[in-house]
């Protein structure tokens, strides 16, 4: 059984090609997973029958599956989505709407963990499995739409608000690890026969692969966030490793390339406050001049805790002066609510269950805590 949502308009079509059906017949289906949200052929009322008997024979529409439902007192939802191999291991990602007055920001994973071991992230912490497929990640976004309510019905002017606007991938892993899905994933994002959002609204976060930011302006360039956290190397190399690959002045010169193509004329830095570290003047005015040469804005994140870290987060006082600082030299520079911090589901809090491959607790001698042995059931409380 093919799972269709692994597929993208272009990926369906050729599917469908080699079973002798027309274009316009996988954009029709497409529109019938993607903007109605069916899961069932059945309800695909206005596709032949004889179609329809072949997909039901082959193929199925198989969205994650929930494991939890959790809803914060500020209105974020997350999602605890079951993303089990053929052994039936255990493995889950979670997925955040964050619902705002005038947009819905749905914040999705790409990997089951990650594998750059940023010293200040939870899903760092807790190892690696696996990228998603094509069908997981978009698999959010799909079940989100559902859950909300926010699927359209066939035939009736949707040219509205949408409950979800934006779609940022800041969730657990490192999209840019995991290029191929979620160039598919993003391809589904944008297309008019499935979501149909912006590219200015559909927002991918990296830790800074060189390389692959440049294959994604080559091939989808939406907007971009890079994970800065550091003015210089030494620090850098420390924080997020990836940088003793890609250091600094490559990731600049990658952000200057990307932005020829991108649909935003900025670049976004993400940049977590961490109390005593990379928080002081001379750190904020080294950042200005690290990054003078890049069109930018600044996301500011005060550090979010979990069990088991060593950081602090400073103090209100101090942010907001790290934050006047960029602004005093014209850069725009926003500080990061935390958004669903009582069910976890802030910045860097998100750890999902992961059957860590990498044995990277064993190596730390088992003292970094793991989510996996603590909270969660494997009982399907909602399934939908
Ligand atoms: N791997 C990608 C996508 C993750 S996005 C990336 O690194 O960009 C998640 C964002 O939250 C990143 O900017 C990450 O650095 C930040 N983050 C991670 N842990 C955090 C924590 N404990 N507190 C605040 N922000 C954190």
């Amino acid at each position: 059984m093919v799972n269709l949502l692994d597929f993208d308009v272009e990926g369906l079509t050729d599917w469908f090609a080699q079973r002798g059906e027309k274009p316009f017949r996988a954009r029709q289906v497409s529109r019938w997973i993607h903007r109605f949200g069916v899961d069932d052929v059945g309800q695909m009322t206005d596709v032949a029958k004889t179609l329809r008997a072949m997909l039901a024979a082959e193929a199925e529409i198989r969205g994650p599956q929930s494991l939890r439902d959790s809803t914060a007192a500020d209105g974020t939802r997350k999602w605890l989505l079951g993303v089990g191999n053929q052994l039936g291991n255990g493995n889950a990602i979670e997925t955040v709407f964050i619902p705002e007055a005038n947009r819905g920001t749905l914040c999705i994973s790409s990997q089951v963990g990650c594998a750059l071991e940023c010293s200040f992230c939870s899903t760092g912490k807790q190892g690696f499995n696996r990228n998603l497929s094509t069908a997981e990640i978009i698999g959010q976004l799909w079940h989100a739409n559902r859950m909300l309510g926010a699927v359209r019905q066939p035939g009736v002017d949707d040219s509205g608000e949408r409950v979800i606007s934006n779609v940022v991938l800041m969730g657990m892993g490192e999209p840019l690890a995991n290029l191929d899905n979620v160039s598919a994933a993003l391809r589904l994002m944008l297309d008019d026969n499935a979501y149909g959002l912006s590219r200015r609204r559909v927002t991918v976060s990296t830790a800074g692969l060189v390389p692959a930011i440049d294959r994604l302006r080559d091939s989808v360039p939406v907007a971009l966030a890079v994970s800065l956290h550091a003015p210089t190397d030494a620090l850098r190399d420390e924080l997020v490793p990836i940088n003793r690959k890609y250091p600094l002045r490559e990731l600049m010169a990658a952000c200057r390339r990307y932005l020829e193509k991108a649909p935003r004329d900025f670049i976004t830095f993400e940049y977590v406050l961490l109390a005593g570290i990379n928080d002081s003047d001379a750190d904020a005015h080294a950042v200005l001049q690290l990054t003078r040469t890049v069109p930018c804005k600044f996301n500011l994140i005060p550090f979010n805790p979990f069990p088991g870290s060593d950081y602090r987060r400073p103090t209100p006082e101090r942010v907001r002066r790290f934050q006047e600082i960029l602004m005093n030299a014209d850069v725009v520079a926003t500080v990061r609510k935390t958004r669903g911090g009582d069910i976890d589901a802030a910045c860097g809090q998100l750890a999902g269950q992961v059957q860590d491959r990498t044995r990277r607790h064993e190596a730390q001698g088992g003292k970094v805590r793991s989510r996996t042995h603590q909270t969660i059931p494997i009982t399907l409380e909602v399934n939908a």
